[in-house]
């Protein structure tokens, strides 16, 4: 690995997270969440750094050696590589939830459909599905859980600042689309970021569903 690691993170704990992160990337990928090298994900090592994909790699056939470090400004530590272009709404995540270890961004076909769908309402709107109950804090599928839809900046302070604005709003946030693009979510370890991205791939594939057939 071309990969230096500051004394203060342990190559055990980099190599762990690095396997992990490999590890949920080749199963999404085989799901068909991941086109053509998109996506990325990542876990916090401490307070002050996470592993994050490497930019463009085929998610499919990750490995350890394709993941690297950032700080929490999204800046490479102790490496050349280029993390991913989003790197900054990772290390956001990290910054305003200490508790949070994993985040996932893929583009699936349903996140993709329902981002446009969506966009100009700028919120979905989930409710009356059981299945929200496998996101965090939800307890009953009457809670109505939102996900709002941010249009696709590519100058990322900008979207940062959007999400920084919803959340300062006080409003709570599990998850997010970006038009056109994708979905972020995240959780306290890598299983609950992944349940949380599959509950949501099938509650966004639901709601297209009753669209579809104008229910
Ligand atoms: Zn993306």
């Amino acid at each position: 690995m071309s990969q230096q690691l500051p004394d203060s993170v342990p190559p055990d704990l980099f190599a762990a997270r690095a396997d992990a992160i490999a590890s949920a990337a080749r199963e999404l990928a085989l799901a068909g969440w991941t086109p053509a090298t998109s996506s990325n994900f990542s876990m916090r090592i401490d307070d002050g750094h996470a592993a994050i994909t490497i930019s463009g790699r085929d998610k499919g056939r990750l490995t350890r050696d394709d993941i690297m470090l950032v700080d929490m400004q999204g800046r490479a530590v102790g490496t050349d590589a280029r993390p991913s272009a989003e790197t900054a709404l990772h290390t956001q995540v990290y910054r305003h939830w200490p508790e949070a270890q994993a985040v996932l961004h893929t583009h699936s076909r349903t996140q993709s459909v329902a981002s446009r769908l969506y966009a100009n309402a700028g919120v979905v709107h989930l409710q009356g599905w059981e299945l929200q109950k496998a996101i965090t804090g939800h307890t009953t599928h009457e809670s109505v859980l939102e996900i709002p839809v941010f249009p696709n900046i590519q100058h990322m302070p900008e979207l940062v600042a959007r999400v920084d604005a919803w959340l300062s709003a006080g409003k709570p946030l599990a998850a997010y689309l970006i038009d056109g693009h994708g979905i972020y979510t995240w959780g306290r370890d890598m299983a609950e970021a992944r349940r949380h991205l599959e509950a949501l791939e099938f509650l966004l594939g639901c709601e297209l569903d009753l669209r579809r057939l104008n229910a």
